[in-house]
């Protein structure tokens, strides 16, 4: 951090964003938060979260913490954008309608950014809840293509690079896998894993989704919260929120490899190191989760997608890792401070 500011200064998440903004609409009693890692300049990308948290101020903190990382998966993705990410701080319970209709006061806000924000469905928003906002701003993307096909078709081939480093080989035959949520991405992971692993283990909040998966997939085998982190697995797919693995935890891991789709999954750069120390092999959550990212941009690019296009981006997701993993098992050092440090080398150039 070059210089601290007075208002954030206590937050572990920031780090001279370049704007964070409270959102408010006292018709829909929509409250939530923009904020803008790097960009501005350029159009900073980053998804929008709806989710209820206990407190405004961890909704804050998310938008941040996550603005962050949109930054460094920018960067390994090659993209020539900033990182920025909204969060709409959702009731406990609420109705479409009323979801309707604080997604479009949201989308008329980030009309009030004039284009230095783009952004698309994070947890909590569908299809369905895009097309809606992009009725309100011309600054909403993944209309045209499935972000979510992407983000899962790099998350499967991070898994597989991760197997090659740790296995000699990148086939799922006979390697167990737990799976941390089963929405959009994890349910999209568990279908490419299914046929060739195993045994996949998964947990999600949501029973249905839980019931779904073991009635699809005979090797499926539904765990409890607490028995998935320490489960004895090859890999430990997270794909639920972010800060799944912490200091406190990671004592608590038997697996080979971390791969998921989640955002953040590191609580912090301590639990990296610890996962290191055990010798678990993290493959960086904005490194491998970058396919959806990449689509989205591709569309605003284009003004249309083109799946030969995309694809051809996401396929350079592997050797970044692989060259990522290289340098980690060179240097002796873990993944996630290498990765990190070229990361930062790239978008600190930007405004
Ligand atoms: P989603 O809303 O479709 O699914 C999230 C799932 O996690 C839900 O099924 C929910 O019930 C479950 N969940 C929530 N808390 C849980 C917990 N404690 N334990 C187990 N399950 C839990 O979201 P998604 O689009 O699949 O995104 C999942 C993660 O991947 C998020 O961190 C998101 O930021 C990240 N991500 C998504 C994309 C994308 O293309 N959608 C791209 C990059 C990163």
């Amino acid at each position: 951090m070059d210089q601290q500011s007075t208002i954030f200064e206590n937050l572990e998440e920031f780090d001279n964003h370049r704007l964070i903004s409270f959102v408010y609409d006292p018709k829909t009693q929509l409250r939530g938060f923009i904020a803008i890692h790097r960009g501005g300049s350029i159009p900073a990308f980053g998804a929008t979260r709806f989710w209820h948290y206990a407190e405004e101020s961890l909704a804050l903190k998310d938008a941040i913490r996550l603005a962050r990382l949109m930054s460094y998966k920018s960067a390994m993705a090659g993209l020539a954008y900033g990182g920025a990410k909204g969060v709409i701080f959702a009731a406990e319970n609420y109705t479409p309608e009323e979801k309707e209709n604080l997604i479009r006061a949201y989308a008329k806000k980030v009309n009030m950014l004039g284009g230095s924000f783009v952004t698309g469905s994070d947890v909590g928003l569908n299809d369905d809840d895009v097309k809606i906002m992009a009725q309100e701003s011309t600054y909403i993307v993944g209309t045209e293509c499935d972000p979510v096909k992407y983000t899962v078709r790099g998350v499967y081939a991070g898994i597989l690079e991760s197997l090659k480093s740790v296995f000699g080989t990148d086939s799922l035959r006979g390697r167990t896998i737990a799976i941390q949520g089963l929405g959009k991405t994890g349910w999209g992971l568990l279908e490419l894993v299914a046929k060739d692993a195993e045994k996949v283990h998964v947990f999600d909040i949501d029973e249905k989704k839980v019931k779904a998966a073991k009635e699809k997939f005979p090797n499926v085998v539904p765990v409890s919260e607490e028995e998935l982190i320490s489960l004895t697995v090859d890999i430990f797919s997270p794909c639920a929120l972010g800060g799944t693995v912490s200091l406190s935890n990671a004592e608590k891991l038997q697996c080979k490899i971390i791969a998921g789709s989640a955002n953040n999954q590191l609580e912090n750069q301590e639990a990296g190191r610890k996962l290191f120390e055990k010798g678990i092999l993290y493959a960086p959550d904005y490194i491998i989760n970058a396919g959806g990212l990449i689509a989205v941009v591709d569309e605003y690019d284009n003004h249309g997608t083109d799946e030969e296009r995309v694809m051809k981006q996401v396929e350079r997701i592997r050797p970044t890792l692989a060259k990522v993993l290289a340098k980690s098992k060179e240097d002796a050092r873990p993944v996630s401070d290498v990765a990190d440090e070229i990361a930062e080398s790239i978008f600190n150039t930007i405004q």
